[in-house]
């Protein structure tokens, strides 16, 4: 058995069964956000959980994933938390462990800005029926997609644009361009995200900077894929787990629009490049993944630590570096929703 044909032996012998995947967020006042982890820590113990849960001043954002009857009790824990009651969970079932561990952290901010924000002023909510309406009418509009640019690309709604948001800087030299070209109070900016709690802070940027019409999708995509399915959505959403990459309707039935970063063919399997320095996330098919040895672009192939090509697998994240090497790398980068 091949070292590939292994792992993925290995992966199968996670249990199996019927787990539901929350994905949630709220802004509170948390008094005592260290406090709020113990808490969590504790509540997981000796229950299937896994999970990546960050708690802040201002709030929590929570990712998890749960047998059933330990999801139950979690959100029956939430609905009677002094601080986190009105919580929303958006809800997915799946039938594997998705994260690879209990993560829960103190965080300074729940989404990375360098700003502060009064999220009090972001923009009004529009639910998924809302949405979908709004774009049935065919109603005068701007969208924005504020994810990450390697979500884009296996999957968005028709007709979005794509501001850079890896820095709050481009993002804001964006923002003055589009001031530019369309009458800022006036034309009505819709924006969406995956979860939603990206737009609650972009949107009070966006407001900030005179854009009057802001409106925001609720519970973002993965909510609309709840409750409208995949109308006006192409491809698929990306997703920061195990999974990488979901259908918003059952899965296989969406289009595949991601592109081979080599060769352009229609692929939407992600890799991290095998130059663990580089560690870039990129969309990669078959046959360019064994010439390039697993590498995103020419330079990184002689690179000096190459995680083994038998690693590269898709939709399964790659390990820790303390798996190939000894030595700790200079600066890893980890792959998460901020
Ligand atoms: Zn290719
Ligand atoms: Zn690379």
């Amino acid at each position: 058995m091949g070292d590939k044909a292994l792992n993925q032996a290995i992966h199968s012998l996670r249990p199996q069964g019927v787990y539901i995947i929350l994905a949630y967020y709220l802004f509170t006042p948390v008094n005592d956000p260290y406090a709020e982890v113990a808490a969590h820590k504790e509540f997981f113990c000796g229950r299937d959980v896994t999970c990546r849960i960050y708690i802040s001043e201002e709030g929590i954002n929570g990712q998890m994933c749960a047998e059933q009857r330990d999801a139950e009790a979690y959100m029956a824990w939430i609905a009677s938390h002094p601080i986190f009651s009105s919580l929303h969970f958006k809800l997915t079932t799946y039938s594997h462990q998705v994260f690879p561990r209990v993560t829960v952290k103190y965080r300074k901010q729940l989404v990375a800005i360098d700003a502060k924000v009064q999220l009090s002023k972001g923009g009004e909510y529009l639910l998924p029926q809302q949405w979908k309406q709004w774009l049935r009418d065919g109603k005068k509009h701007v969208m924005l997609d504020v994810r990450n640019n390697y979500e884009w690309k296996v999957g968005h709604f028709t007709g979005a644009e794509e501001p850079p948001c890896t820095s709050f800087r481009d993002f804001n030299r964006y923002v003055d361009e589009l001031a530019k070209k369309i009458d800022s109070t006036d034309v009505p900016v819709l924006m969406y995200c995956t979860g939603g709690i990206r737009c609650e802070v972009y949107s009070v940027l966006l407001k900030e900077r005179g854009f009057a019409n802001i409106y925001q999708l609720k519970g973002g995509v993965i909510h609309y894929g709840e409750q409208v399915g995949n109308d006006f959505w192409r491809g698929k959403l990306f997703v920061f787990d195990d999974r990488l990459t979901v259908s918003l309707q059952g899965e296989g039935k969406a289009e595949v629009i991601g592109r081979c970063h080599h060769c352009e063919g229609s692929i939407e399997d992600y890799y991290n490049c095998a130059n663990m320095d580089c560690n870039e996330l990129f969309l990669c098919c078959e046959g360019c993944l064994q010439e390039y040895c697993g590498c995103c672009r020419t330079p990184c192939l002689s690179a000096p630590r190459l995680r083994p090509l038998a690693e590269q697998q898709p939709h399964a994240p790659f390990q820790r570096w303390h798996h190939y090497f000894m030595t700790k790398p200079k600066a890893p980068r980890h792959i998460e929703e901020r």
